[in-house]
């Protein structure tokens, strides 16, 4: 059984959980240690006695640790991308994709720790000095969902340490797999016991404790917009400082004017790789009247060319859905669409393969409404749904329509629809001719309304949410 990690000691616990692959249902990748209550409080315990110290190491010494987790996880991308591939059903060569991401964020946030930033500015009183510094935060809990089980960890636990706080990682029940590898190369690249610390288990017991203890100082959370909201209301009465970033319905706006070849492909991709299992999923298909039905039919062309199969097949362009549950949730979705008035234009069946796994050809359905069901909640699946639409004003309204404000993106020749759609849309990241999914490691992320609240993540915006101000006044 693979172990949780406590104050730097590898610690069993009596009950273990089997780690499924969604590909293959007969393999089990192996089975992680369960923390109960007792287990995440002595976690959050040794975090916080590991905190006063861990903040005051030097910059160097914190680069030096990141920067070799980095290159690990660089040096083993093919084996931890097979792992990732193997427990989530992320096809192999976006799971290598994502283990590099992992690797490049951890190589960024090194070169972040050297580059610290403050100020000194004059008062307004004679002879006195003032210096703005940053400052570690404390103990922050880091709770992560299953659908990026190393990159989503990684740009989050890297500029925790960074910045100088201790960690308690909470990963996703179906994912244990990569963050224990991951904390397993941290741990082995230095750093002190108990500043970081992993505990794999249920969210309602083991995330539930970090939620009700006073001594985590900031919580990280990126998971369902239920229980973002769980982390919001729990963390009020201490006063903590919390990041959620939480669901989206991305729209992607395709103009008269666009090019075909470039729209097609923005649609497969941001709608249907990773199986369609990102929050920044292009999954409302805005499409001017003009160019609809050319579009539709060469996107259901290219749906049905689709290859769906298990993750490390060589071929396979779609892996299986994550779960059981998560895919009677994507049939579902589909069932009532089609109940209220949608037509099921490509996909959207059961695929049998060799292997028993959770295989489901994505769906592209078309003569949808603003208001219906498929448009307003997200799916978290294959499943993408078209809204017809008369020009880009009617384009644009119908795009920002919607309780979520993640990812927006636009295809289009037209360098005025271009730029005035980045000026209005209400989201917090906005694409020209790209997929609505698929963003640098570098540069912030995060969107709006019920997408996210706090902090940016990523990037050196990443320091808003992982370090606290100091104002400090001398008279000299
Ligand atoms: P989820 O909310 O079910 O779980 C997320 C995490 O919260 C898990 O680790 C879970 O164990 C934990 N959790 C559950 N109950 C808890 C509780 N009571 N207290 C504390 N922690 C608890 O989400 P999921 O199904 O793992 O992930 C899918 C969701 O994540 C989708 O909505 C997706 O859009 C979103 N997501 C958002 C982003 C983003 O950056 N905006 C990125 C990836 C995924």
């Amino acid at each position: 059984m693979k172990p949780l990690l406590i104050n730097g000691e590898w610690v069993t616990t009596s009950h273990g959980m089997d780690n499924v692959n969604p590909s293959d249902v007969s393999d089990i990748v192996a089975v992680y240690a369960q923390a109960g209550r007792a287990e995440a409080e002595s976690a959050i315990a040794a975090a916080a006695q590991a905190a006063p110290d861990w903040g005051l190491t030097t910059p160097q010494q914190r680069h030096d640790i990141l920067h070799a987790a980095g290159n690990e996880i660089l040096a083993r991308k093919a084996e931890l991308g097979a792992l990732l591939a193997r427990e989530e059903g992320k096809v192999l060569p976006e799971a290598i994709g994502e283990v590099n991401r992992a690797g490049q964020i951890f190589l960024f946030f090194a070169g972040e720790a050297l580059r610290q930033r403050g100020d000194r500015i004059d008062s307004v009183r004679p002879g006195v000095g003032i210096e703005v510094t940053r400052e570690p935060v404390g103990v922050v809990g880091i709770i992560a969902p299953w659908n990026f089980p190393i990159a989503i960890p990684a740009w989050k636990i890297a500029p925790a340490l960074c910045y100088g706080n201790t960690v308690v990682f909470k990963p996703a029940e179906l994912v244990p797999g990569c963050a224990w590898a991951l904390t397993d190369i941290l741990h082995r690249a230095g750093v002190p016991n108990g500043a970081l610390n992993l505990v794999m288990g249920p969210g309602s017991v083991v995330g539930q404790t970090m939620l009700d203890d006073p001594r985590v100082d900031a919580i990280s959370f990126t998971g369902s917009q239920a229980t973002g909201a769980r982390v919001a209301a729990a963390s009020l009465p201490h006063m903590r400082k919390i990041q959620l970033e939480m669901g989206g319905k991305n729209p992607l706006v395709v103009l008269d004017d666009a090019d075909l070849e470039i729209a097609v492909h923005a649609a497969l991709d941001g709608a249907f790789f990773s199986t369609g299992q990102r929050c920044t999923a292009s999954s409302r298909l805005i499409v001017d009247e003009g160019i609809h039905d050319r579009f539709v039919a060469a996107l259901a062309d290219r749906i049905t060319a689709l290859n769906v199969g298990h993750a490390l097949s060589e071929d396979t362009q779609i892996g299986p859905v994550v779960d059981p549950t998560q895919l009677a949730q994507d049939e579902d979705y589909i069932a009532t669409a089609r109940a209220q008035g949608g037509v099921l234009r490509a996909g959207g069946e059961r695929v049998r393969r060799e292997t028993e796994g959770y295989f489901l050809r994505p769906a592209l359905i078309t003569e949808t409404e603003p208001l219906m069901r498929i448009n307003r909640e997200e799916v978290f699946g294959p499943v993408a749904s078209v809204i017809r639409v008369r020009g880009y004003d009617e384009a644009l309204s119908v795009a920002n329509d919607s309780e979520f404000g993640l990812s927006a993106g636009i295809c289009t020749t037209s360098l005025k629809y271009a730029s005035d759609f980045k000026r209005k849309s209400q989201a917090g990241m906005v694409m020209v001719n790209l997929p609505t999914a698929g963003v640098d490691y570098h540069v912030p992320f995060g969107g709006r309304k019920s997408s996210s609240y706090g902090a940016r993540e990523q990037g050196s915006y990443a320091a808003e949410f992982f370090t606290t101000v100091k104002t400090a006044y001398t008279c000299a």
